[in-house]
């Protein structure tokens, strides 16, 4: 039954162009939060709740928190989630992440939102990351245009891609995290808090 809903979410998502995890990435994050017992979530851009839905299904046990700036997609996230009923795991803030506050401890951060905020979101958010806890960020490869050694062409893309690069920089160089890239999905980076 959740399983029709997960295909017509992704149905939705590419008919209305909405970004969604690609289908190696979502894999790859639902069998991490089972092999390291995840229970509690923060998540950096819902969109229409389909990786918060496919994470809180791996188990009963997980809470999670999401935050979705976007009316029309955190209202479909509302649905879809309602649909799946998963009401009681999964928690929708409709703010921009930068407002967000939260006393809460977290033992995985999921950042997948602005790509040029993702330096900010690290910083305002790693507090809230028990240690040994996990950030992991999408993206990274940004359709591989953050390993393109040509000049791109667009000066909006450039900058884009350079926002990208110096946040792989900031993670390669930040003591207090040990950051791994992988080539799934889009890329994917996990920080695990030292
Ligand atoms: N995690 C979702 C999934 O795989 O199903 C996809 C999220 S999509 C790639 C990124 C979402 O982040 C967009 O819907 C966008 O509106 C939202 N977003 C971007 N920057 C944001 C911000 N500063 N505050 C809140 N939401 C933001």
């Amino acid at each position: 039954m959740v399983r029709v809903l997960i295909e017509q979410i992704e149905t939705y998502a590419k008919e209305n162009k909405v970004p969604i995890m690609l289908p190696d990435g979502i894999c790859f994050l639902e069998k991490y939060i089972k092999e390291h017992q995840v229970k509690k979530i923060l998540e950096l851009g819902t969109a229409i709740g389909y990786s918060a839905i496919r994470m809180a299904l791996v188990s009963k046990d997980i809470q999670i928190v999401t935050i979705e700036r976007d009316k029309e997609r955190y209202q479909k996230a509302i649905e879809n989630i309602q649909k799946a009923e998963l009401q009681n795991q999964i928690q929708v803030f409709n703010q921009d992440i930068m407002d967000f506050e939260t006393k809460e401890q977290f033992d995985l951060i999921f950042i997948d939102a602005a790509k040029s905020q993702y330096i900010k979101f690290f910083e305002k958010f790693s507090s809230n990351l028990i240690s040994g806890g996990t950030i992991i960020s999408d993206n990274l490869n940004f359709h591989g245009y953050t390993k393109q050694e040509t000049k791109i062409e667009s000066k909006n893309l450039r900058q884009m891609v350079g926002k990208i690069r110096n946040y792989i920089e900031f993670l390669k160089e930040n003591k207090e995290f040990k950051t791994t890239f992988l080539e799934l999905g889009d890329g994917i980076g996990i920080s695990v808090k030292l």
